[in-house]
Order: structure tokens, then sequence, then C-alpha cells
């Protein structure tokens, strides 16, 4: 369930380093990259699936409630006011990577508005 030329195969699966917030058996929790706020991660299964479509029903289920979970420890630990809880599917709703992720941006007051 891996695909090979896929870089979030790679970090979720450990064979790239990374700063990582948790890990299950089946996902790996990370900061991204650029970030859009400070604390802004994604939530990465370690079995490939290109987007929402590709994956099934209990994986997504399980991805939303490893986000509520990340959300509330964000909340907890960066003292954040909001967060963006945002999943990409397609070139046109501007996925880049194509391996399904869950965006965790927390939001914080006075903040100028990115979305
Ligand atoms: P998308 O636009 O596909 O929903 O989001 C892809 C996200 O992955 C972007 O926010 C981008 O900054 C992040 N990203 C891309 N490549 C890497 C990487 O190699 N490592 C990490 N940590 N984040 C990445
Ligand atoms: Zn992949």
């Amino acid at each position: 369930m891996r695909d090979e030329n896929c870089i979030f195969c790679k970090i979720a699966n450990g064979d790239i380093p990374t700063y990582q917030l948790y890990e299950n058996e089946d996902f790996r929790v990370i900061f991204d990259a650029a970030p859009a706020t400070r604390g802004h991660a994604l939530i990465l299964p370690k079995n490939h699936y290109a987007d929402i479509f590709e994956a099934d029903e209990v994986t997504v289920a399980k991805a939303f409630a490893l986000a509520k979970q990340m959300a509330e420890v964000m909340r907890n630990v960066l003292g954040c006011d909001g967060i963006n809880i945002i999943q990409n599917n397609g070139r046109e709703a501007g996925q880049t990577v194509f391996h399904l992720h869950v965006h965790l941006i927390p939001r914080y007051e006075g903040q100028e508005k990115i979305l």
C-alpha cells in the first residue's frame, strides 16, 4: 500500500526523518515544511491513497477522529484561538501532494486572514 515515488509515503513510514507530533499504527502527524501559521501540522496515513476518494471509509473516519484529538492537544499546548481542519482533493482544490493528508492549521486572535 505504498507508492515508491511518493514523498509522503516515505515520511509517513519513517524513511525520511521529520519533526513529528504523534505516531500510531496507521498515521504519522508531522509539522508542515511551509507552515501557514505557527504549529501547522499534517496527518498522514501510512498507506498510500492519492486523495479521499481512494481511501476507505474506516481510514477517513480514523483520520478525522485523530484530527479532532490533535486539535484538542494543539489548543491546549499552543494556546491557539481556533483551528482550521482542511483536506484538499485534486489540483483544482489546491492539492499539491497526492497522498491523502489532513491539515491542522492553528489560528490566533489578531492574525491576518489566510483563508
Ligand atoms: P496540499 O496543498 O497538497 O493540501 O498540501 C501539501 C502540504 O504539504 C503543503 O502545505 C506543503 O507545505 C507540505 N509539504 C510538501 N512537501 C513537504 C515535505 O517534504 N515535508 C513536510 N513536512 N511538508 C511538506
Ligand atoms: Zn504516498
